[in-house]
This record gives C-alpha cells, sequence and structure tokens, in this order.
C-alpha cells in the first residue's frame, strides 16, 4: 500500500508547506500511484476519472525538477482546450506559489500572436498550450522547445478525439528525445495504448478505476467473440 502523505515524497520543504496551506492534506489514489515514479524520472501513463487530482500529480512532477534560475523552456504541458489549458496553469501557479520568479506561459488559439510571441523572447519556464497554437509558433519559429526535459500530454484521450493526431507528431519531433514523458488520460483505449509506445520509454501505468476494470477494445473483443450466440425463440 503506497503511502498517502505528501510528506513521503522527495519534495523540497517549500513545495511540502505550500500544499499544506493550499489545505492539500494527503494524496489522491492516482497522486499516491504516480508520483513516487514521476518524481523518479520515469515516463507514465495516469489514467483516472475527471476530479482524481491529475494535475497536481504532474504538477509536482515538473516543479520538483525545475530549475527557476535556467530562463531555459523545460516544461511543456499540452492541453485540448484553452479552458483546459487555462485550469492547468492556474493549478500550476497556485503549486508553485512559494517558488520566486518561476514564468508559466499559456499559448492557447483564440488569442493573439502579439503578446504570445513578447511572452515568449523574455523566457519561459513551464508553457502550457494547445497542439494547434504550439504548432503555429513552430512553423512561425517563434518558438523552441530543444530544451524541453518534460513532456506532459494531458486529457490525451481527448486531445486525439479532437484531431490533434498530426499536430501532436509536429511538436513531438522538436522534442528531444531524451526527456520524461507523462500521459494523463480519462480513458485509456487502443489509440492511446499504440501512441504511447511510440513517443513513451517503458511507461509505468498507473490507473485508479474505481468503478471498472479497463476494458480496450480488444479485450470487448475477445470476449465477444467467446460469447456462444444463443438464438432466443
Ligand atoms: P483531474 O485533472 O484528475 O480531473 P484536477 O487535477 O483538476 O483533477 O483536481 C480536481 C480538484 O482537486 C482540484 O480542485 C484540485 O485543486 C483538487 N486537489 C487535487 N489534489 C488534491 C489533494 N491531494 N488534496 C485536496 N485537493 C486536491
Ligand atoms: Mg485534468
Amino acid at each position: 500500500m503506497d503511502s498517502t502523505d505528501f510528506s513521503s515524497l522527495d519534495l523540497s520543504a517549500s513545495l511540502l508547506k505550500n500544499l499544506r496551506s493550499l489545505g492539500y492534506e494527503e494524496m489522491t489514489t492516482i497522486q499516491a500511484q504516480s508520483l513516487p515514479h514521476i518524481l523518479a524520472g520515469k515516463d507514465v501513463i495516469g489514467q483516472g476519472k475527471t476530479g482524481s487530482g491529475k494535475t497536481a500529480a504532474f504538477g509536482l512532477g515538473i516543479l520538483q525538477k525545475l530549475d527557476v534560475k535556467n530562463f531555459e523552456l523545460q516544461s511543456l504541458v499540452l492541453c485540448p482546450t484553452r479552458e483546459l489549458a487555462d485550469q492547468v496553469a492556474k493549478e500550476i501557479r497556485r503549486l508553485a506559489r512559494t517558488i520566486a520568479n518561476i514564468k508559466v506561459l499559456t499559448l492557447c488559439g483564440g488569442m493573439p500572436f502579439g503578446p504570445q510571441i513578447g511572452s515568449l523572447q523574455h523566457g519561459t519556464h513551464i508553457i502550457v498550450g494547445t497542439p494547434g497554437r504550439i504548432e503555429d509558433h513552430l512553423s512561425k519559429k517563434t518558438l523552441n522547445l530543444g530544451t524541453v526535459t518534460t513532456l506532459v500530454l494531458d486529457e490525451a484521450d481527448r486531445m486525439l478525439d479532437m484531431g490533434f493526431q498530426k499536430s501532436l507528431d509536429i511538436i513531438l519531433r522538436k522534442i528531444p528525445a531524451k526527456r520524461q514523458t507523462l500521459l494523463f488520460s480519462a480513458t485509456y483505449p487502443d489509440q492511446i495504448q499504440s501512441m504511447s509506445k511510440r513517443i513513451m520509454l517503458k511507461p509505468v501505468l498507473v490507473q485508479v478505476n474505481s468503478t471498472h476494470p479497463p476494458m480496450t477494445t480488444a479485450l470487448l473483443n475477445n470476449i465477444f467473440t467467446k460469447l456462444p450466440i444463443t438464438k432466443i425463440a
């Protein structure tokens, strides 16, 4: 059984103190199961329903390894929509409020390019954005992902449902292969499994499913082909 006490983790004293002040008394299940692997630098796939606390799981991983004195971009978090990117950036800033001079920038569509380019020129530690806008900045050469050491795909199932696979492929080609990749998703369909095989290195799979065990398409097909067909008279 994993400990649910944040202080059992290898987290800095200032992050621990801030968690207490935010009222985070203990880890949620997905945090308790994923954070030890995330903090050990492993690639992690985290599957858990909405509200299970996935943002703090990857957020604390990013913040614990961040070097705030280094003004290079260190982490990229991709989210399916602007609303989700804004929520994630807000939660990361809350988790980071004891770290002086940390820069978290959101890069989403529907916003003008000018201020985003200005912010990029000033330097940022963490970018939270949507795949389309990140791809746009890459093609304009206003964003360099060559220094990224942590990539997070949040709500990966929704990003694929929304047709972002091509953008993700383009973005992934610009991030060094030597990196930590964290993938979070509410569901774990075949598409996610095959993508994780392509982009992750020996990922640890953490599934927190309070109701059902995961039902992949392959498993379902397997069950259906084995069911005897009974005719109802
Ligand atoms: P998910 O991404 O899994 O849907 P979130 O990361 O958005 O979930 O977290 C849901 C809510 O739970 C947020 O309001 C967050 O601040 C809160 N939360 C996360 N972890 C903890 C914790 N360990 N203790 C208390 N509240 C938490
Ligand atoms: Mg989330």
